[in-house]
């Protein structure tokens, strides 16, 4: 399947690279939350975290590892969110996994919209017993 980020990773689009080995490209969010605002691409176009092999998964949160640090490093960011959007539902716009790598700072003001639930009595209880791996 070809996408965005298969023409990105093949040069076929332009991007900013700052990083890329045979399982994964690292380049700047063309839109970024903060400049600096990074993507740890895989090299093939696994659409989301269940069809993604875990050793690509594993070299590519290493290499968001790495990304990180150089973020603190050079941008003097104090965190980060590190997050991948898993299909449509989630709000995934690009059907080809991704790990963005968001340089965030102290009292930056930025909060994600979510809402949240309450659960109701013994509700949790249910919902650990069902989800138990
Ligand atoms: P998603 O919602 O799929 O997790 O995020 C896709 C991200 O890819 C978005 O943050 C968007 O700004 C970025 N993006 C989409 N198209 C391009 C592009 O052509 N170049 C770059 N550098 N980033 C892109």
């Amino acid at each position: 399947m070809e996408t965005v980020f298969t023409k990105i990773c093949a040069g076929e689009i332009p991007s900013t690279k700052i990083y890329e080995d045979d399982m994964c490209v690292v380049i700047l969010d063309i839109n970024p939350i903060h400049k600096g605002h990074s993507l740890v691409i895989s090299r093939n176009p696994y659409p989301s975290m269940g069809k993604c092999p875990e050793d690509v998964l594993s070299h590519m949160i290493c290499i968001a590892k790495k990304v990180e640090a150089k973020q603190r490093e050079v941008l003097g960011c104090d965190g980060s969110n590190i997050l991948i959007n898993n299909d449509p539902a989630s709000g995934q716009e690009v059907p080809h996994i991704h790990i963005h790598v968001i340089p965030r700072y102290q009292n930056d003001g930025l909060k994600f919209g979510f809402t949240h639930e309450k659960y109701t009595d013994g509700q949790m209880a249910d919902f650990g017993a069902k989800l138990h791996l």
